[in-house]
This record gives structure tokens, sequence and C-alpha cells, in this order.
């Protein structure tokens, strides 16, 4: 990823450009904010993010961080928990970030739960296991959210959040090629504000007694007396009766995966939150995926093995947020050529960029083993092989998993439990596989290999495959291609949509559908999952 800047760079003089990476997350962003502000020539920026237009600026300060920066932050009437300057009075004047939770004990002391890492995953799992009466630690490095999240409002909404939603576009839309009408999809789409998320977030691990220790995780042992001992920098070891890894998509060092399982493919963007001249999307729909082609004459020999899709979230008729995808390819695609055609597509729309705010690498792995269950840690999120393998999207379910996880968690670190285990001698080992059950039980593991089947043929397609592919896709059912996309269909629900698209799909499609289920590793897999019954 040689795109990938570095997480510290120099601010000078007036013009900053702060490289903001989180290379350490397991889904890897970089986001780099436009902005002009006042530094100290050769200041050294640790975790920092800064955009121009709302004047927000926010630090984390860590043992080997700068001199604390003055914050403003806009608030939101929406939000009750924005915080400004003025009244920033939940967490106190200039404290946004997990500082702001009690230090966690070390010593003598031992956690019942220790999560690792502060990502939307890790903060709501910390925060719900804590507010059932475990006392929890969370560990991670100190960031604030980069990435730029977009859900479905009603989502959103189930999960009593959508304070946190910044934008919401009544109606979402595809285009596919230019000969055929858009799709709408009648369903509300959202653009979340990543810094109310994380507040909220947080709020919840503050009232729930969440501890905390800016620190990445370097291993997990478990002593002979079953207690797991989590070392962290600086020699700290924090100790408790279990670990959950929340450390992103990859938590390979943390944690075990399956051996033998799928590949991991991956789905990479490139996207710009830019002020336009001549935008011709309409600022009241969202556009999840124009795949009409722009771009043909200037990077037609990369189409064929990289197809890419333009998301937009227009944010009004003037400034959008567009991000130039590749749904999924087996290597990553090189941002500089998904750069590339997103400036060739824009140029040939006639769309003329006049100010840049903000720009956005996304790398998120799709697919890979699942984590093996036999180990006594647990995880959660990307980490827990939580990103829908078809969409990259991870975040509503790992929100509104978090409850049952931890109510799931708490009982097995519930005295009479553990009695329980000892006295039907099962091994300790195994205390953690309720917990993994409940995240990853059959019909699960059943939907997952459906789609990992659908993942690897959508590996194998070009842009026209694609296209047909979509076609066909959108003239399901409606409740199915839409139950698809917000990952209701239960494994029945699946097959029933799979002998759709084989009725529906035209012959060249249909002879692929076959041939795929009976040559590709992912059908066999697909085939054996949908028959174990334990
Ligand atoms: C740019 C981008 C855009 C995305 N957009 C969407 C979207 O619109 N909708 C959606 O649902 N999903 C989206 N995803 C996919 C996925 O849902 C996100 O990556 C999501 O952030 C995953 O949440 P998480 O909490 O599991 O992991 P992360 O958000 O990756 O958080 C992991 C945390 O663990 C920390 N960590 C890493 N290693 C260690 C260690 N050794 N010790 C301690 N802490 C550690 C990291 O610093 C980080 O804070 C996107 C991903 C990217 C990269």
């Amino acid at each position: 990823m040689s795109n990938v800047t570095p997480t510290h760079t120099h601010a000078n003089s007036d013009t900053l450009q702060v490289y903001k990476t989180a290379a350490d997350k397991g889904t890897q962003s970089v986001l780099i904010r436009h902005a002009k502000l006042k530094f100290q020539p050769m200041m050294f920026i640790h975790s920092l993010s800064l955009s121009s237009d709302s004047s927000s600026l926010r630090n984390s300060p860590s043992p080997v961080d700068f001199p604390a920066l003055q914050l403003t932050k806009s608030t939101s009437p929406k939000y009750p928990f924005a915080l400004s300057p003025k009244d920033s009075n939940f967490f106190g004047k200039n404290q946004y970030e997990c500082q702001v939770l009690l230090p966690i004990p070390v010593g003598d002391s031992v956690l019942d739960l220790v999560v690792i890492g502060c990502g939307p995953a890790g903060l709501a799992l910390a925060a719900e296991s804590a507010k059932l009466g475990l006392k929890v630690g969370l560990i991670g490095p100190d960031l604030p959210f980069t990435n730029n999240y977009g859900v479905w409002e009603d989502e959103f909404k189930d999960l009593g959040l959508e304070g946190c939603i910044e934008h919401v576009w009544q109606n979402t839309i595809v285009y596919l090629d230019s000969d055929s009408d858009p799709i709408m999809i009648d369903r509300a789409y959202g653009r979340v504000c990543r810094d109310m998320l994380h507040e909220e977030l947080l709020r919840k691990c503050v009232e729930s007694g969440v501890s905390y220790l800016d620190s990445r995780v370097e291993s997990i042992v478990e002593a002979s007396n079953g207690i797991s001992l989590v070392s962290c920098g600086h020699n700290i070891v924090v100790s408790c009766r279990l670990a959950t890894v929340a450390s992103g998509a990859a938590s390979g060092k943390l944690l075990q995966y399956e051996v033998g399982g799928p590949k991991v493919s991956v789905q990479t963007a490139y996207g710009i939150e830019v002020e336009v001249e001549s935008n011709p999307y309409d600022p009241e729909v969202m556009v999840f995926m124009d795949y009409r082609d722009y771009t043909k004459q200037s990077v037609r020999s990369s189409e064929a093995e990289y197809p890419t899709f333009l998301y937009v979230m227009p944010m009004s008729p003037t400034r959008l947020f567009f991000e130039e995808t590749c749904l999924a390819s087996k290597e990553a695609m090189p941002f500089d050529l998904l750069k590339k055609k997103l400036l060739s597509r824009l140029q040939t729309m006639g769309i003329r960029i006049t100010k840049t705010y903000e720009e956005e690498w996304s790398w998120i792995p799709v697919g890979g083993s699942l984590p093996n269950t036999e180990q006594k840690n647990l995880a959660f999120g990307a980490a827990a092989c939580m990103v829908h393998p078809a969409t990259g999207y991870s975040v509503a379910r790992s929100l509104s998993e978090a409850p049952k996880y931890a109510s799931v968690i708490a009982t097995i670190l519930k005295p009479d439990h553990n009695k329980a285990i000892r006295s039907r001698q099962i091994s300790n080992e195994n205390i953690s596989m309720l917990a993994w059950n409940t995240l990853w039980p059959q019909e699960r593991k059943r939907q997952r290999s459906f789609f990992l089947f659908g993942l690897a043929l959508i590996l194998q397609q070009d842009i026209e495959g694609i296209r047909i592919f979509f076609h066909t896709f959108f003239r399901l059912p409606t409740w199915m291609w839409q139950g698809f996309l917000g990952s209701t269909l239960s494994s029945a629900d699946l097959i029933l949509f799979a002998l759709y698209m084989f009725v529906l799909a035209p012959n060249n499609l249909r002879k692929n559908l076959v041939r795929h289920l009976l040559s590709d590793p992912s059908g066999a897999t697909m085939i054996r999952t949908y028959f174990t019954f334990h």
C-alpha cells in the first residue's frame, strides 16, 4: 500500500495538510482533509483530523503528544450530546476522546472483560458489557473515526442513532448503463456524522463505567490460572477473565482464523468531498452505484480488469462526496488508478472541481476465513469477519448485535456458569464457545457462504458481466433485492433468491451461474455449509 501516507507528518506555516492514517486498523482508510490553519512550524501531528468547513479540530493526547490544541466543534440541534467549546460540560473542557474514560486498573486487579480496539464495534461492545455490570477495560489507540460511513436510515433509527446521521436522502438510485432507466431503491440513506457517532458511543462507555488504556495490544496470553494477560505498550499487562478482539479486519496477530478457508478479497475506493460547478446529480437523491462508463476512452484498458462504479453523496447542489469504487477484486485496485478514473469520469461529465475538502482512500478486506471458534479469546466487528462480503458494510450489524453479544459474554462470566462448566467437566478453553456460536450460528454461516459464492462470481465478471448481473438482480421482487442489500434475507430466502435469479437471468448468466456452482470452490463450500446441521 505504497499510497498510504504516513501517520505523522509535519505541519508547516499557513497551509496544513494533515495525513491521517488508520493503517493500524484492520480495514484501512486514509483521510486527508484540506485546511488552512495557523500552526507552529514543524510541529508533529499525531492522531489529528480537521476540516476546513466546520472549523472542527480534534486531537488525542498521548504520552508522546504535542501540546493540547484549542478545540472547536460544530454542534447539531439533532444531537443532544454534541459538544462545543462553550458547552462541553459532559466530557469536560477540551476532552472528546477516550481520555474521558477512567484509566484502566493495572497491577493485581483482574477485569471481567477487556475489549481491544476503539472502533465502532469495540466501543459499542465495551459499553453494552459494562452496562450489564461487568468490569470492562477498553484498550486501543485513541483515534477519531475517519471513515465516511453510509447507512440505511431505518437501520440507524432502529438503533436509536438517527441523531448521528448528518444528512439523509429519502431516495437512493442506481445507474447501470446509459441505455436503461435508472433504478430507484425506495429506501432512505444517511451519511453518518463520524464525530457524533464516536461521541455517542464514548458517552455510553462513560455512563456505564468502562475504563481505558491508550495503547496497542501486542499479545494475549492465557496464564495457568485461566486469566488472560493482555500485553500492551510500555510493558503494561492488563489481566482479565476474557478478552475480545475488535481491532479491525487485520487482527491476525491477536486471533486465529480457520485454516484453508476462502481467500480474502478487497473492496477499494478513492473518494473526494468537493465543491463543484455543473453538477448533474439531483441533490435530493443518493447515488448508490453509477456504473455508466464515462471513462471508456481515457482509461479503457483497465476497465475490463477493474470494473468500478461511482458512489455519490450530494451534500448540496454544489458540494458532493464522490467515490470511485471497485466492489471487489482479488488484488487491491491501485489507488492512483481509482483516482485517475474518478477525475477522468468527472471531467467527461463536465463536472468542474473548484475546491477539495477531503480525500479518502478506502481498503476493505471482504470474505476470508472465519475466526477459529476453538480459541478462548473472542472477537467482534470487522475482526470477527462481520463485514458483509458483498457490500463491505458492518457498522449497523456490529452496533445492533453488541447488546446480545454482551449479554452472552455476561452469562459466560457468571460464576455459576463457570461452575456448571466445571461440573460437566468441559475444558476451560470451551467457555467461549457459547459466544462464538452466538456470533456465528450455523444460519449466519449459511448466509455468509452464499454471499461468498456471490462474491466469487462477481470477481470473475467484467463490466458487462456486472451490468447483466445487476440488471437481473434489480428485476427480482423488490423485497428480495432490498432484503439482500439490507442483509435481512434468511438462508432459505437466499435459496429462493438464487432460483429467481436463475429464472430471470439471460442465458449467458445462467451458464455462468451453473459453471460457477459446479467449478468454483465457493460453490462446494456453500452446499456443504447449507447441509451442516450442528
Ligand atoms: C474508508 C472506509 C469506509 C467504510 N464505509 C463503510 C460504510 O459506509 N458502512 C459500513 O457499514 N461499513 C463501512 N466500512 C467497513 C467497516 O464497517 C468499517 O471498517 C468499520 O470501521 C469496522 O469497524 P470495527 O470497529 O470493527 O473496526 P475499526 O473501525 O477498524 O476499528 C478497529 C480499531 O482497533 C484499533 N486497533 C488496531 N490494532 C490494534 C491493536 N493491536 N491494539 C489495540 N487496538 C488496535 C484501531 O486503531 C481501530 O481504532 C468502511 C471501511 C472503510 C475503510
